[in-house]
């Protein structure tokens, strides 16, 4: 199995600010405050994460098995 990728840029929904952020390697991320307009992120219906709905990477469990924590 192939290492996951750990590093996702989150872009904010509200104000587009994209930051990269080091995501945790066997858990999901359910809130995510934005670091420049403190927009609390929470994931869209269906996802888990915040990586999955708003990182340019998915999150570590979705990479390695095909679904996000549960
Ligand atoms: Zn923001």
């Amino acid at each position: 199995m192939s290492a996951p990728i750990l590093q996702s840029v989150l872009t904010c929904p509200r104000c587009g600010y994209a930051k990269e952020e080091t995501m945790p390697a066997d858990a999901c991320q359910f809130y995510y405050e934005c670091t420049r307009c403190g927009a609390l992120l929470k994931p869209d219906a269906g996802d888990c994460c915040v990586f999955c709905s708003f990182g340019s990477v998915e999150c570590p469990p979705m990479q390695a098995r095909g679904s996000c924590c549960i």
